[in-house]
């Protein structure tokens, strides 16, 4: 008889943006004429940057000639753009990393929820709640957790961020092996100070415990005292594992590219107190189940790093957080109280009541969607998640349609 993997029926029924979609759908068939302005989900919307476009192109020409034609590639990544990423996203920022430092991938989904294969099953987790849903549950579908209640999973430590802590946890009170960060932070649209990251790093050097930190929004950073990479704190290369991805930074969600950073002092251990390498148990992974990112997308990747590529790719961010801004200044003017949107595409807001109840608010009498923060964890509930990528018309609409909902109707 085959059985399943019990672990999976522990996992909690519906995925947040299949119950959004499922309440649009609904919302559609009831009201077909109207049209709805989507700051839900967080994916981009404008086009790749020319430079990306241009070396694709290219890179597909050669491989439409038998002398420049290339087969499988290296499933680390092609040196050119292992070479671009070490030297222009760390080495530049004085963060002591390599080209064999860097793992190309096909998306920071995948990376950091794969990561958790290398680690031992009896960990303690320290997962942030509000939280990216795929660190929870890829480690629920490992078994690493107990079954759910009320919303918790049975033997993760929650780190919780609050309006209290400006959505920036505070250090378990309880020993911890592994923890998950992500600055800046989606949902929360927070973003963590050098000093406020040094505290963790250092937690981790004196626990043995190991950081896994997801830099997904890096690009949208602005303030001079928030680090890009955790390798700009001292020790973090032992202690810490870094994802980056392309999807944010230059459009890239449908394209498909992504890097994880693993130091080569990056240490973990055996049940016996001995020191691996996880870069070695990463290669080993990586080499064993995946193929590599292909050619033509490695070098797009590359070309963000082309001046014109990064000056495109400011242009880009810089629309994102124009949008950004316009959103978190039209909802303080409506009297909520509002994280991120500076350093980050995710404004998080506190709506003082509960977050689905507002989420059909704003769909029934705006025609708006957001995204409920209840569906990131308890923490979330009675906040909402307004993503800023669209385009600027649509948000300048969007936040007009809420102004005059909430003065003609009450949310609650
Ligand atoms: N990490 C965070 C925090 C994200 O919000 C996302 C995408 O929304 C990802 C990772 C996934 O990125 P990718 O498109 O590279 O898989």
């Amino acid at each position: 008889m085959i059985r399943i993997n019990e672990h999976y029926q522990k996992l909690q029924n519906s995925y947040l943006f299949a119950e959004i979609n499922q309440r649009i759908q609904a919302f559609q068939q009831q009201h077909p004429e109207r049209e709805l302005i989507r700051l839900g989900i967080g994916d981009v919307t404008q086009p790749l940057p020319d430079a990306c476009v241009q070396a694709m192109h290219k890179a597909v020409d050669e491989l439409a000639e038998s002398q420049t034609f290339r087969g499988y590639g290296p499933e680390q990544g092609y040196d050119f753009l292992r070479q671009a990423i070490a030297e222009h996203d760390f080495q530049a920022r004085g963060a002591n990393i390599n080209a064999d430092d860097i793992f190309v991938s096909d998306g920071a989904k995948c990376d950091t929820g794969n990561i958790q294969e290398l680690f031992a099953q009896d960990l303690r987790l320290a997962i942030p709640d509000p939280v990216y849903p795929v660190y929870v549950d890829t480690n629920v579908m490992a078994g690493r957790t107990g079954a759910s209640q009320a919303g918790r999973y049975q033997g993760l430590v929650y780190l919780e961020c609050t309006a209290e802590n400006n959505y920036i946890p505070a250090l378990p009170s309880e020993p911890v092996d592994l923890i998950y960060l992500c600055f800046p932070n989606n949902p929360t649209g927070a973003s963590i100070t050098r000093e406020q990251l040094r505290l963790w790093v250092d937690y981790a050097l004196e626990q043995q415990a190991l950081i896994l930190f997801d830099a997904a929004y890096e690009a949208f950073i602005q303030d001079e005292d928030v680090p890009h990479s955790i390798y700009e704190i001292e020790g973090a290369e032992k202690v810490a594992i870094e994802f980056r991805s392309f999807s944010k930074t230059a459009g890239f969600t449908g394209v498909r590219c992504a890097y994880t950073v693993v130091p080569k002092a990056c240490t973990a251990y055996t049940a016996a107190g001995v020191a691996v390498s996880v870069r070695d148990l990463w290669m080993r992974r990586h080499t064993t189940k995946f193929n590599g990112v292909s050619y033509p997308v490695q070098r797009a990747a590359e070309a963000v790093y082309s001046p014109d590529g990064k000056a495109q790719v400011a242009e880009l961010i810089e629309y994102y957080l124009k949008n950004a801004a316009y959103i978190r200044q039209a909802f303080q003017r409506m009297g909520f109280a509002c994280s991120g949107g500076d350093n980050s595409p995710y404004i998080w807001i506190e709506v003082k009541q509960d977050a689905w109840a507002f989420f059909d608010f704003l769909l029934n009498n705006a025609g708006v969607i957001c995204t409920p923060g209840a569906g990131f964890g308890r923490c979330g509930e009675q906040h909402i998640r307004i993503s800023a990528f669209n385009n600027f018309e649509k948000v300048q609409q969007a936040m007009q349609r809420i102004e005059a909902a909430l003065l003609h109707h009450s949310p609650l």
